[in-house]
């Protein structure tokens, strides 16, 4: 958000993005690809009427308490339910024997379970690790608040040491591919952010069962705006920890966001479990179709302007469908490769494209990461832009 903000100061433009809530309305407008709002979701949730729509009553919600038998006492039992419901189906994740926390967005969760994972009877901060090209909010969302705990300590692969947990972000934002973690010390933790280890860009090859698995509502059915993310955690003190944590900064996690993304839940799950004919579409399927278009039209523009390169995904068999599946990102890592340009994220600003530079990432300024998952309009203008660029 915040290279958002400055890369809009800079500019002093008009911008129709994915932030303005407006379609594009001239060809030569400011393209906004720079955060990752899950925006081509949109449509999808158009098409279903009012399938997800539910009435809460103003007596309702009151109490901050949820279930007080839960050691994660602000987690709706309801919604903890479609979750393991929704991760069965999918076969994303194993559930058994998980504990599950709610938590605003995975960015509090990530923060929770890095709370929890760091000693505080140690004079030493916990160094955080991440691959390179890591997910550009983990330097800041560990540094923000200069915490004693622990600290951001940068690349996996040059870090030397043995008090560490590393973030394995799996599939990878910014690259699209799968990662397992680096770093194999026994003294080291992990923390795996698989925010998009969902069947629309990812082919589903195993449950995952980690020690703490992080999921979001943002990337998964798109409803980034109810700021829900859960995590499984296999050991019971790290959950009580994790969820200490959350009950310190917000006291729990909004209910009514929690029984809204119930009902939204239950809408994905159901289309699959109990399709009614003529039912208008399916979630994964739907993501999956648009996200196969779009890679096609960019890997077109690419070649069309000569100057860019993509990374290329193998295929393999995804679980869910039981077909043959591509990797589809739901960010591009764009790489620039004319002689010349070292910043392909600012030879892209001067063509009024906004994305997030390589930098923000660990990596060269010859990347840059594009957000795929905008609504049809900006990613038509953006691939439209892209191939008359040479
Ligand atoms: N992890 C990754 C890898 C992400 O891409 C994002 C969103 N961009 C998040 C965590 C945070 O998601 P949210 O807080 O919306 O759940």
């Amino acid at each position: 958000m915040e290279q958002n903000k400055e890369n809009m100061a800079a500019k002093q433009e008009t911008v129709v993005s994915n932030t303005s809530g407006k379609p594009p309305a001239s060809k030569d407008f400011v393209i906004n690809l720079d955060v990752g709002d899950p925006t081509m979701y949109e449509s999808f949730w158009k098409g279903m009427g009012d399938q997800g729509a539910i009435t809460i009553l103003s007596s309702q919600t009151i109490s901050y308490f949820s279930d007080v038998t839960n050691f994660c006492w602000f987690l709706e039992p309801e919604f903890a339910r479609e979750i393991r419901r929704l991760h069965k189906l999918v076969g994303n994740a194993v559930t058994e024997d998980q504990h599950l926390i709610v938590g605003t967005g995975s960015s509090q969760l990530l923060q929770a379970a890095v709370y929890a994972l760091s000693p505080s009877d140690t004079p030493d901060q916990m160094n955080v690790v991440s691959v390179v090209p890591y997910y550009s909010s983990y330097a800041p969302l560990m540094d923000y608040l200069r915490s004693r705990l622990f600290r951001w300590a940068g690349d996996a692969c040059t870090f030397k040491g043995d008090a560490y947990i590393e973030l394995v972000c799996s599939p990878s934002n910014p690259d699209g591919f799968l990662r397992q973690a680096f770093l194999k010390s026994e003294g080291g933790k992990t923390i795996h952010d698989l925010a998009y280890y969902w069947p629309q860009y990812t082919p589903i090859t195993s449950p995952a069962d980690h020690d703490i698995s992080i999921f979001t509502i943002s990337k998964s059915i798109g409803h980034a705006g109810s700021r829900l993310g859960w995590a499984l955690v296999k050991d019971a003190a790290v959950a009580r920890k994790m969820t200490k944590f959350i009950e310190l900064s917000t006291i729990g996690v909004s209910k009514v966001s929690q029984i809204r993304a119930t009902k939204i839940l239950k809408v994905v799950s159901d289309s699959y479990e109990h399709p009614i004919p003529g039912n208008p579409d399916k979630l994964f399927d739907f993501g999956r179709r648009l996200l196969v278009n779009r890679w096609k039209k960019l890997r077109e523009a690419v070649k069309a302007s000569g100057i860019f390169s993509l990374p290329e995904f193998p295929s393999e068999t995804c679980k869910f469908t039981g077909e043959k599946a591509e990797t589809l990102p739901a960010f591009a890592w764009l790489k620039c490769e004319k002689e010349g340009i070292e910043d392909c994220a600012s030879f892209l600003r001067t063509h009024k494209i906004l994305t997030r530079g390589g930098s923000y990432f660990g990596a060269s300024p010859n990347y840059t990461r594009v957000s795929m998952i905008d609504r049809d309009e900006t990613f038509d203008l953006f691939t439209e832009r892209l191939s008359s660029l040479h």
